[in-house]
């Protein structure tokens, strides 16, 4: 009995940290949540905002991102997925937002949001010479990939087309995380932009959440790559396949089978690469995953 009134507040005090971060709100009715609690560059961000009941819409910026939200009925929020990019350096940056409703007076609200220095390992490899300094002949190659890609992210839905949780695409353990610095060959190169499960040739890949197919086709460094785009500037990717179960232009739903995995491109061993692409940079895929966007 004593241990237990001893563990007790413990407990309570779990629970209150591992919920969303809050900002508590004197005036009116306005108030936010974010996850995760603590943003890092590098983050995904979902912001929930409860707004005074007259706003019909709800607009916010965060990080010179403009966000739009939408209502959740089991909420009774408004919810907006947003990043923070590699480079964005620690400190508290605004979150505003700005109601329409029926009168011409616009409520708004600003919240002050902290973004910590992210601390990413670091990692050596060794990949075929040919893929680090590739060889001349693969130089059309290479910009067939890049204009194949741009033509890709030209196009995006202006709408959300995601719902609920963003699922992994694999059951598989992960490996080589987000953000890893990469010594190549003794070399330091960029930073490991994407999350790798542990999956041999042949593994069923599935859609993170509902999109677009905006890409399904060989690339040079990627090898057989699909990319989905999940509307307001979203897009997953998936590299490294060995067969593609989807067509560019096709609409898929959460959870469907798109491709299977694979070794292609520039890859030392079968595995499937899945990066997070947010208005042109790229975020922790697993943060994505354990964030808990409201039901509709
Ligand atoms: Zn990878």
């Amino acid at each position: 009995m004593f241990l237990f009134s001893r563990q007790l507040p413990i407990v309570c005090f779990l629970l209150v940290v591992t919920s969303f971060s809050a900002a508590a709100q004197p005036r009116g009715t306005w108030s936010a949540q974010w996850e995760p609690v603590k943003p890092v560059n590098g983050s995904p961000v979902l912001f929930r905002v409860t707004a005074p009941r007259q706003v019909a819409a709800l607009a916010g910026n965060f990080l010179g991102q403009d966000l739009s939200f939408r209502l959740s009925q089991s909420c009774h929020c408004w919810y907006a997925l947003a990043g923070v990019g590699l480079a964005t350096k620690p400190g508290r940056y605004t979150l505003r937002v700005e109601g329409t409703g029926p009168g011409e007076k616009k409520p708004t609200m600003s919240y002050a949001v902290a973004i910590a220095a992210a601390h990413y390992p670091s990692s050596r490899i060794k990949i075929p010479p040919a893929f680090v300094e590739p060889p001349k002949e693969a130089e059309p190659l290479i910009a067939a990939a890049d204009a194949a890609k741009k033509q890709a992210f030209a196009k995006l839905d202006p709408d959300p087309l995601w719902s609920g949780r963003f699922e992994p695409p694999a059951e598989a353990e992960t490996s080589g995380v987000f953000g890893t610095s990469r010594i190549v060959n003794g070399k330091q190169q960029s930073q490991h932009k994407g999350l790798d499960f542990r999956v041999s040739t042949g593994t069923p890949v599935h859609a993170t959440n509902a999109g677009t197919v905006i890409l399904a086709r060989p690339l040079y460094f990627e090898g057989n790559c699909v990319m989905l785009d999940h509307g307001q500037g979203l897009v997953t990717i998936y590299m490294h396949l060995s067969e593609f179960k989807v067509k560019e232009g096709e609409k898929v739903a959460a959870g469907q089978l798109i491709a299977l995995s694979g070794g292609t491109g520039r890859s030392t061993a079968p595995h499937l690469h899945f990066a997070v692409r947010w208005r042109g940079e790229y975020l922790d895929p697993r943060t994505l995953l354990e964030l808990r966007p409201p039901k509709k």
